[in-house]
């Protein structure tokens, strides 16, 4: 893929987050349900410092005949929160309705749900619908683990004229039963930093996690992955709320839940750590040397692995002789405390590409 800049505008210039100390916090219901919910929600949010209240009106539901979010009704109960508590309101959009919808209620910001960032169709017609504002807009990454389709989503934004641009990680869906609702895979939301430095990055612990209890530790890593700030749903009664209920924390929970974090600097001037942290990098740096030339050799015993067999006519794959590596090499990572998936991982790798080698070869 071509390499793509955005143009974009800094958060700390949107006129939504007073300072920009980490983390950042939006913070309020799944869905708005009534106004009495969603006013005690947003006062007992704000009594703990949450500037930015999010509240969904329209509910993305797998299934229908769930609770489909209350519509444009619960953009007045949003209006008032802004008013009275002088807080900044967000909600989802997913379609050209609700953009004209949201705007005219004047929402403070937007974000994308993550089934929409996942249709090129949807997304270029909300980028359509938006053209000519400047309003924030937070883009979650889409369902399936795509960070082209993510990033084409930004561009679909970017290229209508918007720059307050920033992105939600929520997690990848998944067919298998996992801890979380929705897999982190953190790397992909790495890959999106690395390629756009200036962007801002929020993590969706509520929604990765699908469960309260899993929050701090999903919001931990966020802060120690570098994120900007937290998008966490709260309710004031979480047990009794009509969607996300076993993932909703009360506000007090959620006061909690900030206090406990542990937010670590990007870099430090002090000297002592500096001249530490240079003797580590240079020593990792020694060892992918090694971790390279190792692998070069390998590949070179791959390739007369793969002349020989050609010479004598075998298959380049015998399954039983891959089952002893994976045995071995398992066992080995484990003397050495080396994750199962991990050792796996980078074994497949090397193994395919040794395969690619031979298949080279005998092709001639
Ligand atoms: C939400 O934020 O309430 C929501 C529907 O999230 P997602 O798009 O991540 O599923
Ligand atoms: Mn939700």
């Amino acid at each position: 893929m071509t390499a793509t800049k955005l143009d974009l505008i800094k958060a700390s210039e949107w006129g939504i987050f007073s300072d920009m100390k980490k983390p950042l916090v939006i913070a309020g219901p799944c869905s708005a349900e009534s106004e009495q919910q969603l006013f005690e929600t947003a006062r007992a949010l704000k009594n703990e410092g949450v500037e930015v209240l999010r509240a969904g009106i329209w509910k993305p539901r797998t299934r229908p005949n769930c609770f489909e979010g209350v519509g444009a009704e619960g953009l007045v109960w949003m209006k008032r929160a802004q008013r009275e508590l002088g807080m900044k309101i967000a909600t989802e959009v997913a379609n050209v309705k609700h953009v004209y919808e949201a705007l005219k209620a004047g929402v403070d910001m937007l974000w994308i749900g993550a089934r929409t960032t996942a249709n090129p169709f949807a997304m270029q017609e909300l980028a359509d619908a938006l053209k000519g504002t400047d309003i924030p807009v937070l883009v979650k990454n889409p369902v399936n683990p795509d960070v082209e389709l993510w990033i084409g989503a930004l561009e679909r934004l970017n290229m209508a004229g918007l720059k307050k641009i920033g992105v939600i990680h929520r997690g990848f869906s998944s067919y298998t039963k996992a801890k979380y609702r929705n897999i982190p895979q953190w790397q992909i939301p790495i890959e999106v930093k690395r390629r756009f430095k200036d962007m801002l990055m929020i993590c969706d612990p509520s929604h990765i996690s699908g469960k309260r209890e899993y929050i701090q530790e999903i919001s931990q890593q966020a802060m120690d992955l570098g994120f900007d700030g937290l998008i966490v749903e709260s309710h004031i009664c979480p047990e009794i709320a009509l969607s996300d209920a076993a993932q909703q924390v009360t506000p007090t929970a959620l006061k909690e839940i900030l206090e406990k974090l542990i937010i670590r600097n990007i870099d430090s001037e002090n000297v002592k750590y500096k001249e530490g942290i240079d003797e580590l990098r240079n020593r990792i740096d020694q060892l992918d040397d090694e971790l390279l030339d190792i692998l070069a050799d390998r590949m070179k015993v791959a390739e007369k692995i793969g002349q020989y067999k050609k010479q004598n006519n075998i298959t380049i794959l015998q399954t039983g002789r891959w089952d002893k590596i994976l045995e071995k090499v398992f066992r080995k990572g484990e003397e050495h405390g080396l994750d199962n998936e991990f050792v796996e991982k980078i074994f497949t790798a090397i193994h395919q590409a040794s395969i690619d080698v031979q298949t080279r070869v005998m092709k001639g």
